[in-house]
């Protein structure tokens, strides 16, 4: 079954496409995010496929991304993010590491 409003956000199975995206990284990674913080605030865990799983402040990110079936950390090495699993700084999993370091950050770790 594939969902037209999908977001994948790993760089090695959509962002490598030779065409120019009209979307960034960032832009896929804030859509993850806003629909990761929908689920969780409406307690329901329908419309991601996203389980944060241990932050670690400034330090690191590791949540589970269901598309990939898989596990991904993202590290933040002075402040800059690294995706482990792509090998990249500018995938999907970055931009979402990014927004949800920016939340908690204004938010608090609390409850995760
Ligand atoms: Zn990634």
């Amino acid at each position: 079954m594939e969902r037209k409003d999908k977001v994948i956000l790993s760089r090695k199975s959509k962002l490598t496409l030779d065409k120019p995206v009209s979307t960034t990284y960032l832009d896929i990674g804030t859509i993850a995010f806003m629909k990761w913080l929908t689920s969780t605030e409406d307690n329901k865990s329908a419309d991601t496929s996203i389980i944060v799983k241990s932050i670690l402040k400034d330090k690191f990110i590791i949540f589970y991304d269901g598309d990939l079936s898989k596990d991904v950390t993202v590290v933040f090495k002075d402040c800059i993010p690294w995706c482990k699993y792509c090998e990249a700084d500018d995938c999907g999993h970055v931009g979402f590491a990014i927004c949800l370091k920016q939340y908690y950050t204004r938010y608090g770790s609390d409850g995760v």
